[in-house]
């Protein structure tokens, strides 16, 4: 389709998927990613696919990656918020360093790309599209700073959404259980977990946000993908269900 599409973390797992998908969609791609020796393997593999080295938590590389990527693919359509890496909370004792670089890398970065491209995206009627987590909304103990970092994107999903309608339709996902390590076999519980019956795939994220990007009539909104995982009731004793203290 030509358009220009802007991915974090674009070297593996859920991002490499989303490059991939819209390169084969015809679009021309540039990703940032802080891993080298992956991403330049897996740009040579793709004529149409830029990479540039840096880390998101930066706000100068921000700037440099959005020059960069203007220089290859001359417009901007598409900005794909994904990178983002896990971390503790307060029972690890979890330092204010360490919460402020995972809101860096997962809230501040989405912000600050928005604020650079928006002039481009406005031009061209773009998209954003956000990665969220269904950490957004449930909880395991001593995640903090992931689940505020999720929890963040979905709110500036709908803040952007509403600033920067109708030219720009903005929209987030929440996958839940997603294989990035190509694990082959999962035992029995664990897909049973998922009311799917499968644990996810990082081509289940990037269908969505390949879709989100073709449809004009949904903005703001956050859409789990999660095979229903986080759709379960659970009382202790259903279900063969049993809580462990
Ligand atoms: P992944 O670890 O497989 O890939 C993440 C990529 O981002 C890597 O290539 C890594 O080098 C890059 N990256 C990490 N920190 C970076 C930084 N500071 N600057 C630049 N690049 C950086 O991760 P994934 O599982 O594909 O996750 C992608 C997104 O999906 C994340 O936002 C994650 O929170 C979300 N998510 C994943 C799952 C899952 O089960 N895999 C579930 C829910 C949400």
């Amino acid at each position: 389709m030509d358009r220009g599409i802007l991915v974090t973390g674009g070297a593996h797992g859920i991002g490499k998927q989303i490059c991939i998908d819209f390169i084969q969609a015809g679009d021309k791609v540039c990703f940032i990613d802080i891993d080298e020796k992956k991403s330049i393997d897996f740009a040579k593999e793709y004529p149409n696919l830029f990479y540039f080295h840096g880390n998101v938590a930066h706000q100068l590389t921000l700037k440099r990656f959005v020059e960069f990527a203007m220089e290859k693919l001359q417009r901007i359509d598409v900005l794909v918020n994904n990178a983002c890496r896990g971390n503790k909370g307060i029972l690890s004792s979890l330092s204010y360093e360490e919460f402020d670089y995972t809101l860096s890398i997962g809230l501040k970065a989405p912000y600050e790309l928005s604020r650079l491209c928006k002039d481009e995206l406005i031009k061209n009627k773009g998209r954003i599209i956000n990665i969220a987590s269904t950490r957004a909304f449930q909880s395991e103990p001593d995640s903090e700073a992931y689940a505020s970092t999720k929890g963040g994107i979905v709110a500036l999903t709908h803040a952007l959404a509403i600033s920067l309608g109708p030219d720009v339709l903005v929209n987030c996902i929440a996958p839940g259980w997603i294989n990035v390590n190509e694990q082959q076999e999962f035992s029995r519980e664990d897909c049973a977990a998922i009311p799917a019956g499968k644990v996810g795939t990082p081509k289940d994220i990037s269908d969505m946000v390949l879709f989100l990007c073709q449809q004009d009539f949904i903005t703001g909104e956050t859409i789990t993908v999660d095979g229903g995982m986080s759709k379960r009731m659970i009382y202790h004793g259903d279900w063969n269900w049993f809580y462990k203290f």
